[in-house]
């Protein structure tokens, strides 16, 4: 091991992912944590990494409060009505009521906002969304980012959290490599915020061969903000409640804009209304929940899916009409050169020019996430002035290990936080981790040489393996002795599709299946201790692929956990089809036993805050 150069960074706030939320947390901390030091890695470079690389064309999550538009109260049953009544509401209402604040700032650092050229206000797209030239959102953001933070690692990928050897169930840093020299980086902090994205890639996609790394989240979130966590035995929430996503077909690009602004609508093949057709029948699976307004995502999902399993395909956006007019045929492309430019060029390449043709739409295979319209993640601790005593263990955002934050995709429970409430959950975990540090809980932490010896060991396995490994190989890249990262995603992707609900059985799974699937993850593992990386790019592949395979047992433990189908549209449980209030009404929370691998499950209470007060009033 002593080929590859060890470096050491000892910091106070250590933030793992410069997404939108890592980015956030950086900006937070020094605003708090004056003195402190202040270190963020990053597996690309800051300045165009995570979900928002490309840019985006709305803000998603703005209240508007200062014009009354909104209020955080709106905004949590907003999203409790879309997650079919599963959210943290404390932590959806803390986040809806800094957002705003967060929106002013990207205001004032120059991201170009659109206005309402009559009232002056930001111009909506949606009650949520309002609309920005947002390409370079990303680079503005870092720029906060890079003037807070003491130091800004780009290009190391972090693989382990430290633990603290003082005190049971502490971090005490993190370990990664830099994947451009080879280097192993070992940083011991006080405290430590993982925002590091949701997880593409662990079910099959739709894009294979040829098309693959095309996926609507980025291809490049692997799920080490899940991984890192579990690994360590933080708890868990909803690692059940992935999202299926409605989009464009082959180019995955957003709908959002068109629904919203330019009101196209959608149609099947017949050119019917096929979502009035799926009433009756959502109505039996999940009874009252079809009349809520807006309908949930996932029942909207929900006929498509029946729609096209019905033999009622392709569905198509009904873009003609509103692109006859001049303005909203800018809008449209515009929207996708803000931050989807791929589906323009899929849409050339294929012939379709939505003024004069109607653009297919498809179901997306599964993402795991914490900030989009779904809320799996880690278990964290809500903010002191609102959270039951269930969901408050002393410090804002901080997981169920000690000194361990989270925000943005990392954080379960809260779902539609999107771009700016991610950003402002960042800056929520660092105050907080300020907070833990000035109150001297993070006082006397050791992590001793061999632990981050060992793990460098770990970390570069893959790289002893193949060169030894790679004298066997009989033909192309096959070995006997080896797994690439390639082939090991390919049968975690096909596990997950065939077994834990993705698209191969139209996002159907039961309790059989599950367990099967639970048996294939585990010969895996067995199997990834075998994978090998002829290069510091496969390196990193190898690392991501653990990532998300310990990230898929945990969805498919929770999979089988509940014993309902609550989301019809993101998956169905084919032995527990119907929504069951009276069983599952309550959040799902795991834990990996770090030294035995095995996962525990309970129930917890989902305690409906918003509107709460006003019942008990009125009975
Ligand atoms: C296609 C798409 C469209 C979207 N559209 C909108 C929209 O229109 N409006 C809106 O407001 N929001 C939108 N969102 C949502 C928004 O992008 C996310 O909510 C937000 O980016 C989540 O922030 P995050 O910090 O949790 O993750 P990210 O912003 O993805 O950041 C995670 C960071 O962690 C890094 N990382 C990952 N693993 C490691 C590791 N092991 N070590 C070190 N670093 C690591 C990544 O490189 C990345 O920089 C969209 C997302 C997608 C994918």
């Amino acid at each position: 091991m002593s080929k590859y150069k060890t470096h050491y960074e000892d910091c106070d706030v250590l933030v793992v992912g410069g997404g939108m939320a890592g980015t956030g947390a950086a900006f937070e901390a020094r605003h708090w944590g004056r003195d402190l030091k202040i270190v963020c890695v990053e597996k690309a470079n800051i300045d165009r990494s995570g979900a928002v690389a490309q840019g985006l064309y709305a803000i998603n999550c703005y209240m508007g409060m200062q014009w009354g538009e909104n209020q955080p109260e709106d905004h949590v049953r907003y999203a409790r009505n879309d997650l079919m009544g599963m959210v943290r509401e404390d932590l959806g209402y803390d986040m809806a009521r800094h957002v705003d604040s967060t929106v002013h700032m990207f205001d004032e650092w120059g991201l170009p906002m659109m206005k309402n050229e009559k009232t002056g206000r930001y111009l909506r797209e949606g009650k949520w969304q309002i609309m920005i030239h947002g390409e370079s959102y990303k680079p503005i953001v870092a720029e906060a980012a890079k003037k807070s933070a003491d130091k800004i690692y780009n290009r190391i990928m972090v693989t382990h959290l430290l633990m603290d050897e003082e005190k049971e169930n502490r971090v005490g840093g993190a370990v990664g490599f830099n994947m451009r020299t080879g280097d192993y980086h070992v940083f011991r902090a006080k405290t430590v915020i993982v925002a590091a994205g949701g997880a593409s890639h662990i079910f099959k996609p739709r894009a294979v061969g040829e098309g693959m790394g095309r996926t609507w989240y980025a291809p490049w979130s692997n799920g080490s903000a899940y991984a890192l966590p579990i690994a360590v035995g933080a708890k868990m929430t909803q690692m059940e409640n992935r999202i299926v996503l409605c989009r464009f077909k082959d180019g995955y690009g957003p709908v959002g804009a068109y629904f919203l602004h330019l009101k196209t609508y959608t149609q099947n093949a017949n050119g019917e209304n096929y979502e009035k057709k799926w009433y009756d029948q959502t109505k039996e699976l999940v009874g009252e929940y079809i009349d809520h307004h807006p309908t949930p995502t996932c029942l909207r999902n929900h006929a498509f899916i029946q729609e096209t399993i019905a033999g009622g395909g392709p569905i198509h956006m009904v873009t003609t009409e509103a692109f006859q007019d001049p303005h909203l045929e800018t809008v449209g492309w515009e929207n996708f050169l803000g931050m989807t430019v791929g589906q323009a060029v899929v849409w050339a390449s294929q012939n379709i020019d939505p003024k004069y043709t109607n653009p297919e739409l498809t179901t997306s295979e599964p993402y795991v996430m914490g900030s989009h319209a779904t809320c799996s993640g880690a278990w964290v601790s809500g903010p002191e002035d609102l959270s039951p005593p269930e969901y408050f263990w002393g410090y804002n955002r901080m997981l169920t290990v000690d000194g361990l934050f989270g925000a943005g995709d990392t954080v379960g429970g809260s779902a539609h936080k999107f771009s700016s409430g991610s950003f402002t959950e960042g800056r929520l975990a660092a105050k907080a981790a300020v907070k833990y540090i000035e109150d001297k809980k993070a006082d006397g932490i050791k992590v001793t040489d061999k632990q981050c010896d060992d793990f460098k060991e770990a970390v570069f396995k893959p790289l002893e393996t193949y060169t030894v490994a790679q004298n066997e190989i009989t033909g192309g890249t096959v070995s006997p002795s080896y797994i690439s990262p390639i082939q090991g995603l390919q049968r975690l992707q096909r596990i997950m599709d065939e077994y834990v609900g993705g698209i191969a059985t139209n996002y159907m799974t039961n309790a059989n299946m599950l367990k099967r699937g639970l048996e294939l993850l585990a010969w895996l593992e067995e199997d990834l201790e075998k994978v090998g990386a002829e290069d510091l790019h496969q390196l990193m592949r190898a690392w991501e692929l653990k990532h998300r395979a310990i990230t898929s047992q945990c969805v498919t433990e929770h999979t089988m956990f509940r014993e309902e189908t609550r989301w019809p549209g993101y998956y169905y449980r084919g032995d527990h089809m119907k929504l069951d209030d009276k069983n599952w009404h309550c959040l799902t929370v795991s834990r990996r036993d770090p030294k035995t691998g095995k996962f525990t499950m309970e129930k917890v209470p989902v305690y409906h805050i918003v509107d709460e007060k006003e019942k008990k009033q009125a009975s």
